[in-house]
């Protein structure tokens, strides 16, 4: 959608965050100026600010499928969102002290998993096959199993660094059939995926603002009519008592107007950015050798692919892409900086030699099919270019001595 004349830089790294969208800057904009009201003032200053916080909560409803208005809880990001869900289900279920989520969670939820656990809980941490699929048998069974002792369910709804999508859908039906609560974070899939809220079994739900072209530092939690809950924030009554603090305003609304946007844009993205998300794959796969697809390929986010490249270190890659003025990621953000794969990478079992060299790119409509041939043109010589340096690289591929393939560190 943007001008492809102009030679700017290659954003594909919209899974760690997104380019505020220009109609979103423009609404919140007087947020910041005129409309500074307090929303819970009853003078006219607070009145039409008010107004504007319950047309952002419809915004958001309309995107998920969401009945009641009181279903929507304003947050300051993700992270807040998938927090106070699980220590909520904890809370309002003293008795119960059994998780169940998976291996390959983002981080918001599996470092509160890992924290939980040291203070006694016990979390049931599902695993995923080579294509970073779940086993449901095995879900199924724990639930059965432990079904008294689960407080919740934390399953994510689309995998940020393979765009993996989970049946979360089904996975909350066997949860509410076993009377236990079930929690996703969404906050990969919404804009991305229709969702209809109303007619699953789903309890709670995060999203985040960032990841769908809403500023950062707002963010949603879902919370079904009827739900067992508290609070993880206490003070004012802002949010009907649910999450105290004064409200973001600007970013509500900011939110509120990227949910209306991406409900218009989702044809857009199934069609056009999965279009190129594949010319994009289907390119670098055809011009390199020694590289394949991880995860599902199959039941895939639209927009992400994230390829490993044997014998070369990701790091490397991301780099000389940056260089070339591409801009992707290898692993996830959040784990970057230590020397271990992605934890994604390892559940999958993908060989320590591929699994080094991973490099994640997520588009969205603001990418071009111009941009996707600049990336096709570029990784070949990039890959060549770091495969001479490697030492498990020889003259015509990789070498096949054991010794060198597991020696611990680089030449
Ligand atoms: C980005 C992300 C989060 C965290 O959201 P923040 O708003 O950055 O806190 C949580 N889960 C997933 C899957 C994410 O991709």
């Amino acid at each position: 959608m943007s001008d492809p004349t102009t030679l700017k830089d290659v954003y594909l790294d919209n899974n760690a965050t997104t380019m505020v969208d220009p109609a979103v800057v423009e609404v919140m904009l007087p947020y910041f100026t005129e409309q500074y009201g307090n929303p819970s003032s009853i003078h006219s200053f607070g009145n039409q600010v008010g107004r504007s916080l319950k047309k952002a909560r419809q915004q958001v409803q309309a995107l998920l499928g969401v009945e009641h208005d009181s279903e929507i809880i304003f947050t300051s990001c993700g992270t807040e969102s998938d927090s106070t869900a699980i220590l909520s289900a904890l809370k309002a279920q003293p008795e119960r002290k059994e998780i169940i989520t998976t291996v390959v969670e983002h981080p918001a939820v599996l470092s509160l998993c890992d924290y939980l656990e040291k203070d006694g809980y016990t979390v049931h941490k599902l695993k995923v096959d080579s294509k970073g699929r779940l086993d449901l048998d095995e879900y199924a069974r724990i639930l059965t199993e432990r079904a008294d002792h689960i407080a919740v369910v934390s399953v994510m709804w689309a995998n940020n660094e393979t765009g993996t999508i989970f049946p979360v859908e089904e996975m909350a039906t066997m949860a509410a059939d076993a009377e236990v609560m079930f929690h996703t974070d969404a906050v990969q899939a919404v804009g991305k995926i229709p969702m209809d809220l109303k007619n699953t079994d789903i309890d709670m739900l995060s999203l985040s603002g960032h990841k769908l072209h809403a500023p950062k530092g707002v963010g949603v939690l879902y919370l079904r009519r009827g739900t067992r809950y508290r609070p993880l924030l206490r003070g004012g009554h802002q949010e009907r008592g649910r999450r105290a603090g004064t409200e973001n305003m600007a970013s509500i609304i900011a939110l509120g107007k990227a949910c209306e946007l991406a409900a218009e844009k989702m044809a857009y993205e199934n069609t056009e950015v999965k279009a190129m998300r594949d010319r994009l794959q289907e390119g670098i796969l055809a011009s390199v050798s020694h590289c394949f697809p991880t995860g599902d390929v199959e039941n895939r986010l639209p927009n992400t692919c994230n390829i490993a490249f044997e014998y070369i270190e990701g790091e490397a890659i991301l780099m000389l892409l940056n260089k070339a003025g591409i801009a992707a990621s290898s692993g996830s953000a959040c784990t970057s900086g230590s020397l271990e794969p992605s934890h994604v990478m390892m559940a999958m079992g993908i060989p320590y030699t591929a699994a080094h060299g991973t490099i994640r790119f997520s588009l969205s409509c603001y990418n071009t099919m111009d941009e996707m041939e600049r990336v096709i043109e570029a990784v070949p010589s990039i890959v060549a270019q770091l495969r001479k340096l490697s030492p498990y690289w020889g003259e015509d591929g990789p070498i096949e001595d054991p010794e060198k393939l597991f020696a611990p560190t680089y030449a």
